[in-house]
């Protein structure tokens, strides 16, 4: 991983534009992450655009970000980058329209921090040990000794802050805490930046996810919480995906689970899980088994079948799982 984390800095040091990418329907770590290396390469002269898969949408939540205002999204995406990043993206399907950019990159580096991650660049930073692919860039930069500005801080902080779960994940660790002290003595002003990362909800999408809660349904031999929601919902409420990011994460919050379930119909026909888990189960195998990634605790795939046929699959995933593992103390 060093002598990998080594060389990827040295191809960004030595390059004069790059091509900055991570996955489909970024979460706060992605986009950090991307918008974080992007500003600190702006910062040093070498030119970099950025951008993710097509529809270029981003979250309202991270739309504060600084960069986030001038992505670049296919057809205007370089179709063969001397130098390409992707970040926080464990496969190259996750790449979507952006894929044909990376297979013909002349050189491809792949920071990530997903276990599931399966090295399809050129040279492969990827630590699983790391809370956030955010902290992977962060590391770089001190140890290279490249300038953080207040820019890239804001974008590192709210990658760490999104994939800690607000530092409360148990992949919080002293690394953590000493990587946002750094960022928050650059100049991140936490509360804001919390506040819209965290707590700002348009009214439309409380009354959304009060359905969405409303139709939990728990699984009590399985310790499984369970919902879903599909276009209609979304309609009904006008309320857009990316703005539901957040759901899994009220849903997951159930005493009574050990797992968390979201079947989403994300756009017509195309129906999204996530997968949330205490620990106990590993959630991240189940998805790879099922085309898709994520970590232990967190993880997702893009289902073939219908919601409820991905849902009565799943418990029976889950309880394979449990049984796999035995009876817990
Ligand atoms: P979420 O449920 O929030 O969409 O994703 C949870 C975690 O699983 C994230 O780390 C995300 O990157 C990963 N993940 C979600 N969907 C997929 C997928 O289709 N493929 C892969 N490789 N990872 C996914
Ligand atoms: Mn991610």
């Amino acid at each position: 991983m060093e002598s990998q984390l080594v060389r990827a800095a040295e191809i960004l040091e030595s390059a004069s534009s790059v091509a900055l990418a991570c996955h489909t329907s970024p979460d706060g770590d992605a986009l950090g992450t991307m918008l974080g290396l992007h500003h600190i390469l702006t910062s040093r002269g070498i030119s970099a655009v950025s951008g993710f898969p097509s529809p270029l949408e981003v979250p309202p939540h991270y739309a504060f970000l600084p960069g986030a205002e001038s992505l670049t999204a296919q057809p205007a995406y370089p179709a063969a980058p001397e130098v390409m990043v992707t970040v926080d993206c464990g496969s190259i399907d996750r790449l979507d329209d952006l894929r044909p950019s990376a297979e013909a990159a002349r050189t491809l580096v792949v920071i990530d921090h997903h276990g599931s991650n399966t090295n399809y660049g050129h040279v492969n930073v990827i630590d699983p040990s790391a809370a956030a692919s955010a902290l992977i860039v962060f590391r770089m930069a001190r140890e290279r000794g490249w300038e953080i500005n207040s820019d890239a801080a804001m974008c590192l902080y709210t990658g760490i802050a999104t994939d800690t779960g607000r530092f409360q994940f148990d992949n919080t660790t002293p690394e953590v805490f000493r990587a946002v002290a750094d960022l928050a003595e650059i100049g991140v002003p936490i509360a804001p930046v919390s506040r819209t990362l965290f707590e700002e909800h348009r009214l439309a999408f409380m009354k959304f996810l009060g359905r969405v809660l409303s139709r939990c349904e728990l699984d009590a031999e399985r310790q499984m919480v369970i919902s879903w929601y599909d276009q209609a919902d979304l309609e009904y409420f006008g309320v857009t995906m990316p703005e539901t990011e957040s759901v899994i994460d009220f849903i997951r919050q159930a005493k009574e689970a050990e797992v968390a379930l979201l079947v989403k119909e994300s756009a017509p026909g195309e129906i999204k899980v996530s997968l949330r888990s205490l620990g106990g189960i590993d959630v991240a195998s189940i998805c790879v088994e099922r085309g898709g990634g994520g970590h232990r605790m967190a993880a997702g795939y893009t289902s073939r079948m219908g919601i409820h046929e991905t849902i009565a699959e799943l418990k029976m995933a889950v309880g394979a799982a449990m049984s796999e593992r035995g009876p817990t103390a």
